[in-house]
Parts: C-alpha cells; sequence; structure tokens
C-alpha cells in the first residue's frame, strides 16, 4: 500500500513538473530516493527484521520515511506547494490502524518541523520564489489539521484495539464451555469436521471416545450440585492430562465429554481410554462430609471409511451403551 502511495505521489510531482510548476531537480531526486526507500523496506520485511521491533508494522518508521520524501518535494514544488499539503494527510492515514494520540502528535510535531525547515531554507536560498505569507498561512492550517487528525485517529485505533480485544474474547468463549473450560460441543463438532475431511481424502485414521461418568445423578443427590460440577471440571481436567497434545476433547452434553484422538487405529484408542478411565477411578474426591470416587464409561469408535460424522458418533455412543450395560467402569469398542 504504502509503495502504491508512493507511485501516485510520484506521478502527481510528474504532472507538476509537466505543468512547469515543479522543478525537475525533484523529479530525479524522486527517482532515486523512492526506489531505495521501498527497496530497503522491501529486504526488512522480507529478512524479518521487522519482527524484533516493537511494532513490527513498522508503521511509524514508515511515515516518518514518507513524510521525508515530501519534505524533500516541497521545497521544490513552487506554485504546487499548498496541495502537495494533502500528501501529508495521506501518509497521516496509515497511522490510523497503529497509533494512538500522542504518536499521532509526535508525527505531527515532526511533520510541522520539516515544513517550517523547508520554509526556512526557501527563506536563505531563493526567497524571490516564494510568499512568506501564504506559507505561514499554510502551516498554521497544516498543524489545526494535524491537531484534529491526531484526537480523531488515536481514538479509530484505540476503538480498534478495543475491538480486537473484544473479538478474540468473543471467541474464546464461544469455543468453550463456560464450567469445565474445555471445548464446547459446537466447537467440537468443528473440529472433528476438519479431522473428517482429512480422513475422507485417504490415508488419515483417527478414533473418538465418547465418556459418561457413572451414576452421576447419585453424587449430585448425595453431595449436591456444586460438588457435581466440582466433579466435572475434575474429570475435564484428568481426561485432558491423559491425551496426547494432537488429541482433542470437550464436554458434548451435561455429563458427557468425547475424546478425539488423531491418529490413532481403534487399538490405540482403547489404550488411551483405558488410560482415562483407570486415572479417573483412582482420584479421591474429597468434600467435608465423606471422600468419595467417581468411575467412568467409555465407548470408543475407529472412523470407517467415508462414514459421516454422526454415524461415527453413534457407533461410539453404542459402545457406550454396552459398557454402561456390562457393568459401567469399562471401555468397550462397537466390534
Ligand atoms: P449412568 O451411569 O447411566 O450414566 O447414570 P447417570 O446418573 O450418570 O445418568 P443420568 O443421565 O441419569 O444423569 C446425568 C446427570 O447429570 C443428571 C444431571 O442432573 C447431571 N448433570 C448434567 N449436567 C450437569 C451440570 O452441569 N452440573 C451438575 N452438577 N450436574 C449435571
Ligand atoms: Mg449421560
Ligand atoms: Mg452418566
Amino acid at each position: 500500500m504504502a509503495f502504491s502511495v508512493y507511485l501516485l505521489c510520484f506521478g502527481l510531482a510528474y504532472a507538476s513538473y509537466l505543468a512547469d510548476v515543479m522543478e525537475w531537480r525533484a523529479i530525479a531526486g524522486f527517482l532515486i530516493i523512492i526506489p531505495v526507500i521501498n527497496v530497503a523496506f522491501y529486504i526488512v520485511f522480507r529478512t524479518g527484521l521487522n519482527r524484533k521491533m516493537p511494532d513490527p508494522s513498522l508503521t511509524s518508521i514508515q511515515m516518518f520515511a514518507g513524510i521525508l520524501v515530501t519534505m524533500y518535494g516541497m521545497y521544490y514544488a513552487n506554485e504546487s506547494r499548498g496541495a502537495m499539503l494533502l500528501v501529508y494527510v495521506m501518509i497521516l492515514i496509515f497511522g490510523v490502524y497503529r497509533l494512538n494520540t500522542r504518536r499521532f502528535l509526535s508525527i505531527s510535531v515532526f511533520t510541522l518541523l520539516t515544513y517550517g525547515i523547508d520554509i526556512a531554507l526557501l527563506h536563505y536560498f531563493r526567497p524571490e520564489k516564494v510568499n512568506f505569507t501564504i506559507e505561514y498561512l499554510q502551516w498554521f492550517v497544516l498543524a489545526l489539521v494535524l491537531a484534529a487528525f491526531s484526537v480523531i485517529g488515536g481514538h479509530i485505533s484505540s476503538l480498534r484495539q478495543k475491538l480486537g480485544k473484544s473479538l478474540s474474547v468473543i471467541r474464546e468463549l464461544s469455543i468453550h464451555d463456560e464450567l469445565t473450560g474445555i471445548y464446547n460441543r459446537r466447537h467440537l463438532v468443528e473440529l472433528l469436521d476438519y479431522e473428517l475431511k482429512r480422513a475422507f481424502r485417504g490415508n488419515y485414521q483417527f478414533s473418538v471416545a465418547m465418556l459418561d461418568i457413572d451414576h452421576f445423578k447419585s453424587v449430585n443427590d448425595t453431595y449436591g450440585h456444586q460438588t457435581g460440577d466440582e466433579v466435572l471440571r475434575t474429570v475435564s481436567k484428568m481426561i485432558r492430562d491423559n491425551l496426547r497434545s494432537a488429541d482433542f476433547c470437550g464436554r458434548y452434553g451435561g455429563e458427557e465429554f468425547l475424546l478425539v484422538m488423531t491418529q490413532t487405529d481403534l487399538e490405540g484408542a482403547m489404550l488411551c481410554a483405558e488410560r482415562v478411565r483407570a486415572s479417573i477411578e483412582q482420584n479421591l474426591f474429597i468434600t467435608s462430609g465423606s471422600d468419595f470416587r467417581v468411575t467412568v464409561s467409555l465407548g470408543v469408535a475407529q472412523y470407517q471409511n467415508r462414514e459421516d460424522l454422526s454415524t461415527l458418533i453413534s457407533r461410539a455412543d453404542q459402545a457406550l451403551y454396552r459398557a454402561k450395560r456390562w457393568g459401567r467402569n469399562r471401555v468397550m469398542c462397537d466390534q
């Protein structure tokens, strides 16, 4: 974007030259300065040097460079100097996304300083070509515009930052289950769709396990809902701790969790499910009354060629149902 603005400005300068209001020296200088600056920035971005800076977009540095180039053009602009002031505004627009009011103000001061230096140089080297009353007036108007720009621009970029933060909070909330902090059902299904697509293309296998806490209703009835909630939190943490980092899990329903084991066949998934079951069985829940343990049952299914998500989940469900029927606290598959 910055490069295209340079090109545009060069076009304007060239038009001014053709209209006989800009000197050829300015055009010749632009032909050297613009490529040098753009190649320098290009190299910095390509080599990743910018990532070591506090602001990797290098917004302010690019703006300072643009302002210096404009200062150079302004010196040679003659009658078109007033029109060229608009180029400063164009440069400041680039800061709208990044800079706060203080940063904007410092760039505005820098801008006014460069224009001031231009006026001083013109005074010294060619006073006969310049109407200084107009230049001072222009300088003053520019100062007002830049002040307004700094306040409004700073406001816009702070809005943008707040929006960015809010969006990431909303995204976090929308994919996680409020009680347990693990993925909710909606996000789980989204991720599973992705797994399905990978498996659909062949040569990739994965398995799922549906986990249900045994006799959870009686935990609620005996120890109260708050303890029930605590059990849900602990169980979800234990599931997470027993999965590899490439695997994922989520809360599928009230006290039901779905585990997804990527790149895992049925045998591997059974082992993993058994590890989860055993670790939950060993955990002692401590309450002010009596301490207790909970057990879980799991139904495991490996993704089969080209089946859809609901078929896969219902096979895991059936396996879970069998595990319940066979006495709970066990892992079963649907085969
Ligand atoms: P089974 O071994 O057959 O699975 O028996 P169960 O008692 O676990 O099964 P059931 O489906 O009858 O009961 C599930 C219970 O889970 C009932 C419901 O009150 C409880 N439950 C669901 N969501 C929550 C929750 O967010 N917090 C708490 N504390 N309890 C919940
Ligand atoms: Mg249930
Ligand atoms: Mg249950």
